[in-house]
């Protein structure tokens, strides 16, 4: 029943998007301060009606499944929006850190005055498969007139309800486990809400992954050669992550999850009801996300770091993230009187 509520609740979502000019749809949209944006801003607020309560409620459900027909493609995030078919947002594939200045552009931004794509200096931030699909993907022109919203799930892109149905049974099954819930509200970047998430499934492509799929025929780890790297060994058991790891005193049960799985891990760390407070959830969150980008600069760029240059990094991405100067790991690390470790830090625009 609940299912079928949440069914029926993305199609209210589904008509916010491609039904602007009805009736209930326009009272709505300004009564709850959307933007007319085709994909609108849906937010709780502190007073809503039920139909706005469904509404926000279905939508974190809903927006992911929303894929994108290209146009002139002035409408789309290049890197944030599902465009290029069957592989999802680009930044989920994304190598390294991506600057600002690059993450804010569309489509079109990526063709050039004759009308081709224009990627070139992109080409080491995204694995080459990626690279290949954006290459040979239709190249928007504004001939081809404005980017349409299509609803994923259904081959023809028209939503119905019934895939939606389908589409919340599984969410059922799967996401509203406790840890889907607590990376949902995680407060941190989107990207790295989504790579948690990617986490959680166990779907990053390790090369253990890698070798069940049948594109490689070795699963070792590239940092200490083990013979299995799967999601778990890149992010707590590999000999370097063991040693950033050390490097948190209030992670040191970070270790300690050997007979556990791995979203029991996640939920532990980042659900702020026992002592975790919301720095420690951004601390927690980075640090894998920064073991995960080292590993592929490793694989890809044949780049490696030491582990104290990660955590360099990582106090430099949890300030960023907390708009705080000095140090963000102050009584997280027993060396912040380190000088050497810890001086002043700069973002590098090539690495996260
Ligand atoms: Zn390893």
């Amino acid at each position: 029943m609940r299912d079928m509520n949440i069914a029926f609740m993305m199609k209210n979502c589904w008509s916010l998007i491609n039904e602007p000019n009805k009736l209930w749809v326009r009272v709505i949209k300004a009564k709850y301060g959307c933007t007319n944006e085709i994909i609108p801003v849906v937010t709780k607020k502190s007073s809503m009606s039920n139909l706005w309560q469904g509404i926000c409620a279905a939508w974190d459900w809903f927006r992911p499944n929303i894929r994108w027909k290209v146009g002139n493609g002035r409408k789309l995030g290049f890197w944030i929006d599902n465009w290029l078919p069957g592989l999802g947002a680009i930044i989920n594939h994304a190598l390294v850190f991506i600057p600002p200045i690059e993450m804010s552009k569309c489509v079109h931004e990526y063709v050039s005055d004759q009308g081709e794509w224009e990627i070139d200096h992109i080409c080491e931030l995204v694995p080459s498969n990626v690279w290949q699909s954006i290459i040979s993907s239709i190249i928007p022109t504004d001939s081809a007139g404005a980017d349409s919203v299509l609803w994923g799930p259904a081959a023809d892109g028209v939503f119905s309800v019934l895939s939606a149905f389908e589409v919340s049974s599984q969410i059922s099954t799967l996401d509203r486990k406790p840890i889907f819930k607590v990376i949902w509200r995680w407060k941190g970047p989107e990207r790295t809400r989504a790579f948690l998430w990617r986490v959680a499934h166990e779907s990053l492509m390790t090369n253990s992954t890698r070798v069940h799929r049948g594109i490689a025929l070795e699963a070792n780890c590239p940092a200490c050669n083990h013979d299995n790297e799967d999601t778990w060994h890149v992010l707590l058991h590999c000999n370097f992550a063991q040693q950033v790891w050390s490097n948190f005193l209030a992670f040191v049960r970070a270790r300690d999850f050997s007979n556990s799985d791995i979203q029991t891990w996640l939920l532990h760390h980042l659900s702020r009801n026992h002592s975790t407070n919301e720095k420690r959830s951004t601390i927690f969150a980075t640090t894998i996300d920064c073991l995960w980008h080292r590993r592929n600069r490793l694989v890809f760029q044949n780049t490696a770091i030491s582990s104290e240059q990660l955590v360099v990094e990582i106090n430099a991405r949890v300030r960023v993230m907390s708009g705080n100067c000095g140090s963000a790991l102050e009584g997280f690390i027993p060396t912040m009187s380190n000088p050497s470790c810890f001086g002043p830090v700069h973002l590098s625009t090539t690495s996260s």
